[in-house]
């Protein structure tokens, strides 16, 4: 047996990436027999039969699930944002970062538009230099620094894909179509053999598939559209920021929130530049929607 990762199921098979290749997979019977869900990402063991054709035999339990797309035992999520046009939102970046972590997924921010960045910021504070948000790299986030027009980062961006389950999010405009394009995910392998026949299939309904890219899988779609904050109690917040990890426990009060509170810790380090401003901002905001969310329940 061959151990795969299966990319989507269609019309009663399911379609697996396993040494290198797709195959056409049906179900033992007992997976029939249990009902069993499969989804994208799920890791199977699959026996090979003539061609391409072979059966799944087993299939391990999921480290983690994502709802929208629906894709099991994601690795990473890339966070894509544009250093200009448009300019970085980073309350989205913040919340996002959240989101994925919550998820148990790995947040890797995707600067893209490089060759629009300056190397200054404009006097306006609009324009975001290309070193702008490095400070992300000081908390402990991979960034990635991209153009999908002159295709620098690209190879970075690629490694960083290899082995791996990847699923993009970020706002529209940034640049993630041009991103999957430019990172031309193998159309052999999506347009071969198999494909073909699923074009025959009267389904039109577009499922989230994972795309074989280089030596790794990406989602099809973007996930991570809604802005909700997960629930959460409001003293777990800062566990999401991991800045604030030193100041934490030195305040005044022992149950200080760091928002409104005299002589705290935090706000002595967003102070002294230890904390960046805009991250203390998003967590005074992203406390007052947690706080109101507790009241509903
Ligand atoms: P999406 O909404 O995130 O999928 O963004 P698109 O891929 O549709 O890109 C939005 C716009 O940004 C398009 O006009 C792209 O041509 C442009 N774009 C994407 N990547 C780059 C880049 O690296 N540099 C520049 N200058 N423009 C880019
Ligand atoms: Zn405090």
């Amino acid at each position: 047996m061959i151990s795969g990762i299966l990319l989507k199921g269609y019309s009663g098979f399911y379609y697996v990436f396993a040494e290198g290749r797709v195959w056409e997979c049906s179900l033992r019977g007992r997976f029939r027999i249990r009902n069993q869900e499969f989804l994208p990402g799920d890791r199977v063991k699959i026996l090979p039969g003539t061609g391409i054709k072979a059966t799944i035999e087993e299939v391990e339990p999921r480290r983690n699930s994502l709802v929208r797309p629906t894709i099991a035992n994601v690795d990473q999520a890339f966070l894509v944002f544009a250093y200009v046009s448009p300019e970085p939102d980073l309350n989205l970046l913040d919340r996002l970062i959240i989101q994925v972590t919550d998820a148990q997924i790995k947040p890797v921010i995707i600067m893209n538009k490089l060759d629009l960045a300056s190397t200054q910021a404009d006097p306006s504070g609009k324009t975001i230099a290309a070193d702008g948000m490095d400070f992300y790299r000081e908390l402990g986030y991979d960034l990635i620094k991209v153009s999908t027009k002159t295709r620098e980062g690209l190879v970075e961006l690629q490694e960083q894909i290899n082995g791996k389950v990847t699923v993009l999010a970020g706002p529209s405009g940034v640049g993630k179509s041009s991103l999957l394009n430019a990172l031309s995910p193998d159309l052999e392998l999506k347009t071969g053999d198999v494909s073909q026949k699923l074009k025959r299939g009267r389904h039109t309904t577009r499922h989230v598939e994972l795309m074989v890219c280089g030596e790794g899988l990406l989602a099809d779609t973007p996930g991570f559209s809604s802005l909700y904050l997960p629930e959460m109690k409001r003293e777990e917040l800062t566990d999401y920021f991991v800045e604030f990890r030193g100041a934490v426990g030195k305040c005044r009060f022992a149950n200080c929130m760091h928002h409104k509170e005299p002589d705290c810790a935090v706000k002595a380090a967003v102070a002294s530049g230890m904390i960046h401003p805009s991250r203390y901002e998003h967590y005074g905001q992203f406390l007052e929607e947690v706080i109101a969310a507790e009241r509903r329940y």
